[in-house]
C-alpha cells in the first residue's frame, strides 16, 4: 500500500461505516495520514463521530456544501489544526427522490439546481478554499467519486447522471487549473455500491445483479476497493496522474453486448 505519511487531508462525504468516504477515511488513516471528517447537519453529527474515534487524532467538523460559510470554516478550522493540507476526498452528491424515480423529462428546475450544486459545484468550492493551503505544502491530490451514469443511461440514475457528467467535466478543468501548482485533481468511477446515497435509486438492485452477471470480474466491488485506488490517487504514487477518471468496477464500463 502506498504510503501517505506526514500527510494531511480533509474527506467530505461520510455518511455512516457503509460510506465509500469513510472505506477511504480508514485507508488514508491506514496508509499514515492524519485526517478531517466534516458531516451533513446535526443529523449526521453523532454517527460520524464515533467512527472518528477509530482514526488517529482525527478533526471533525460539520459541512454542508451548499453553504459558503461552513467551507470557509471548514479550511479555517483544518488550517489552525494541520497547518497545510495534502489531499482532499469529494464524496458529496444528492438528488431529490422524486427526481431519482420519476421520468427524466419530469426534472424540476429546482432539483436539477440542487443536484448540480451539491454533487458538481461543491468540488470547486473545496478545490478553491483548499487551495492555499495545497500551496504551502508545495503541492496537494483532490479526488472525488463519480459513476458510469454519467456517459450511459442507467434507469432512474437520471438528473444525477448529468451531475456526475459536469463533475467529470470539472475534474479536467480544475486539473488543467492546478496543475502548474502541482495539485492534482481525479476522480475514481466506482462500481455501485449498497450506500446511504444509492439507496435512493428506485431499482438498485438489479443494477447491482447485473454487474455481477455481466463485469469481467463477474463480481460488483466494495469500498475497500475504492479506497485502496484512492489511496494511491492521493499518495505519491499517483504523481503523474491527473485529470483522470479512473474506473474501479470490475471492468464493466467494457463491456458491450
Ligand atoms: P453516502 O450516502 O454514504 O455518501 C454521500 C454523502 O454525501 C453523505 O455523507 C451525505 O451526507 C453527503 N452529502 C449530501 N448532501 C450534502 C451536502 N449538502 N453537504 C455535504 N455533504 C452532503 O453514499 P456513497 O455511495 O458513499 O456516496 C459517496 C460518493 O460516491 C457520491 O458522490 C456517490 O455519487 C459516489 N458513488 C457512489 C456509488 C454507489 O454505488 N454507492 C457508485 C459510484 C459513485
Amino acid at each position: 500500500m502506498p504510503s501517505l505519511s506526514n500527510k494531511t487531508g480533509l474527506i467530505v462525504g461520510v455518511a455512516n461505516k457503509r460510506s465509500i468516504a469513510w472505506a477511504i477515511a480508514q485507508a488514508a488513516s491506514t496508509a499514515g495520514a492524519r485526517v478531517a471528517l466534516t458531516y451533513q447537519g446535526e443529523r449526521l453529527e453523532e454517527n460520524v463521530r464515533e467512527l472518528a474515534g477509530d482514526l488517529t487524532d482525527p478533526l471533525v467538523l460539520p459541512c454542508d456544501v451548499t453553504e459558503d460559510a461552513q467551507i470557509a470554516r471548514v479550511f479555517d478550522e483544518v488550517e489552525r489544526s494541520f497547518g497545510g493540507l495534502d489531499f482532499v476526498v469529494h464524496g458529496a452528491a444528492f438528488a431529490a427522490r422524486e427526481d431519482l424515480s420519476n421520468p427524466f423529462v419530469q426534472t424540476s428546475r429546482d432539483g436539477f439546481r440542487l443536484a448540480l450544486d451539491v454533487s458538481a459545484y461543491s468540488l470547486i468550492a473545496l478545490s478553491r478554499g483548499a487551495l492555499p493551503l495545497m500551496e504551502k505544502r508545495g503541492g496537494g491530490s483532490i479526488l472525488t467519486l463519480t459513476y458510469l451514469g454519467s456517459e450511459r443511461v442507467f434507469q432512474n440514475y437520471n438528473v444525477m447522471g448529468v451531475a456526475k457528467a459536469a463533475l467529470e467535466s470539472t475534474v479536467r478543468y480544475l486539473a488543467a487549473d492546478l496543475g502548474p501548482k502541482n495539485i492534482r485533481v481525479n476522480a475514481i468511477s466506482a462500481g455501485p455500491i449498497k450506500t446511504l446515497a444509492a439507496s435512493g435509486i428506485s431499482g438498485f438492485s438489479s443494477i447491482l445483479q447485473h454487474y455481477r452477471d455481466r463485469a469481467p470480474l463477474r463480481r460488483t466491488v466494495d469500498t475497500s476497493e475504492v479506497a485502496d485506488a484512492a489511496v494511491f490517487l492521493l499518495s505519491d504514487a499517483g504523481r503523474a496522474v491527473t485529470a483522470e477518471v479512473l474506473m474501479v468496477d470490475g471492468g464493466y464500463h467494457a463491456t458491450g453486448m
